[in-house]
């Protein structure tokens, strides 16, 4: 038999882009039901890396101060390596573009997911149905208006709202069923995750570059160093390794993190996760719309998936909450929130594009970075454009670059 219930708004995916709109729509009074299938707290394979863009944005959502007593770990700046160059970056002002301050933060995912959900749940207005979203519900002309899902007891349910969010993340069954969901074949690429203990660790994140994959690790809360190698499918496929074996290839490529990693032990098994890349045609419907990675693909090169789902969820609470309040949720009332997606994440989604084109030309990574190298206060933009917080435009202005290279003179002398 199936229980139907009704909410205003009802959310697949209680990841950062799930939980954080949930918490801004039931804060404006609506009741919302945030339907997810894993037990938290729960594993998500990630960098665990945020941009320093993300502290405004957790602030305003209540929960920065959980995630410094949780011991979210400050990463000051990004170093890159490859092809015997490394440049090191530091989160700047840059033109115009103040940094809202000097680090990004670094904390597990099961921990981090985990506030924010409770956070959620926190305002009274989220319910939590542990199911898994199976389908929508559809009206006569194909409008959204909710979504059936299975509890872990096989119970099946339907649950109605105004408003359908698909916040499902890669594999978003909801971008499936609302047929907007391709595949990015030049980007097929798979990710091996793990962690360690007991690894001497500075303050900073860093990226090794190797040709067809590259490997991004930085230190996480409870002393813990959070490794990723991400690799061309097609080459991982080639290897014909166990995942262990795998990474350990890959790593021998890399001898100095090679090294000082063996100083520690691995703590957590390797998991892997791929085909990563897909795209969406469009994000709102009549009575749906999606958010976060359902929307398509971050690579995690430049560590931003977890701000593009904190900020998509703004943006769509700002469009939401007028348009439930007047009693509507078609696509002309969520105009606003694709409009600010074009506006605000379309820009950072190509220029992350651009680096992963370019990172498949390795002659091009070595020049770049042999150029970061010799300027450091280019590597101090290119980092600081990865934090999220300097507009695109100020790329274009002689003002963001003329001081950055006389600044280089200075520091390079000093
Ligand atoms: C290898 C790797 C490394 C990364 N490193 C970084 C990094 O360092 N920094 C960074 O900012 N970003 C990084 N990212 C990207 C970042 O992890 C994502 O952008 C971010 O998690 C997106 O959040 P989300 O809420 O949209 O999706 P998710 O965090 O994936 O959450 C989706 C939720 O939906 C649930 N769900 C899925 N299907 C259903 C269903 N049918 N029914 C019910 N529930 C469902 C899932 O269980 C999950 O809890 C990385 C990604 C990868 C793959």
């Amino acid at each position: 038999m199936r229980r139907e219930r009704a909410f205003d708004a009802v959310i697949a995916g209680a990841g950062p882009a799930g939980s954080t709109t949930a918490l801004r729509l039931a804060r404006a009074g609506f009741r919302v039901a945030l339907v997810e299938h894993q037990a938290f707290p729960r594993f998500k394979a990630c960098g665990e890396f945020m941009s320093p863009e993300c502290l405004p944005l957790l602030e305003d959502l209540g929960v920065a101060g959980d995630l410094r007593a949780l011991g979210a770990r400050e990463v000051g700046a990004m170093t890159l390596h490859g092809y015997g160059r490394r440049a090191r970056g530091g989160f700047v002002d840059v033109g115009a573009a103040c940094a809202p301050c000097g680090h990004g933060w670094a904390v597990r995912r099961e921990l981090f997911d985990d506030v924010l959900l409770r956070a959620a749940l926190g305002t009274g207005g989220v319910e939590l149905v542990q199911a898994r979203v199976t389908g929508l519900v559809r009206g006569p002309e194909g409008q959204v208006l909710g979504v059936t899902a299975r509890g872990a007891d096989g119970e099946t349910l339907a649950l109605r709202a105004r408003l359908t969010i698909g916040a499902d993340g890669l594999r978003s069954r909801l971008a499936r069923e609302l047929g907007v969901q391709r595949a990015v074949p030049w980007l097929d690429k798979l990710a091996l995750t793990t962690r360690y203990a007991d690894v001497p660790w500075g303050d900073g994140a860093e990226v090794h570059f190797l040709e067809g994959a590259y490997f991004a690790c930085t230190a996480v809360d409870g002393g813990l160093v959070s490794l990723n190698l991400v690799v061309d499918r097609e080459r991982y496929a080639a290897q014909g390794l166990p995942r262990d074996a795998a990474l350990e290839a890959w790593l021998a490529r890399v001898p100095a993190l090679a090294e000082r990693l063996a100083r520690g032990r691995r703590v957590d098994p390797v998991r892997g996760l791929g085909p990563l890349a897909h795209r969406t045609t469009r994000q709102t419907f009549d009575g749906a719309a999606l958010v976060g990675d359902a929307c398509g693909y971050v690579d995690p090169v430049t560590g931003e998936g977890i701000w593009f789902a904190l900020e998509g969820a703004r943006l769509l609470a700002d469009s939401a909450i007028p348009a439930l309040s007047a009693q509507r949720a078609d696509r002309v009332a969520l105009e606003g929130y694709a409009r600010a997606r074009r506006r605000v994440l379309a820009p950072r989604a190509a220029f992350a594009t651009l680096l992963q084109r370019g990172l498949r030309h390795p002659r091009l990574v070595r020049t770049v970075l042999g150029l970061l190298e010799a300027r450091p206060n280019l590597a101090d933009v290119l980092v600081s454009v990865t934090g999220d917080y300097v507009p695109l435009r100020e790329l274009v202005r002689p003002r963001t670059w003329r001081p950055a290279l006389w600044a280089t003179a200075d520091r390079q002398a000093s």
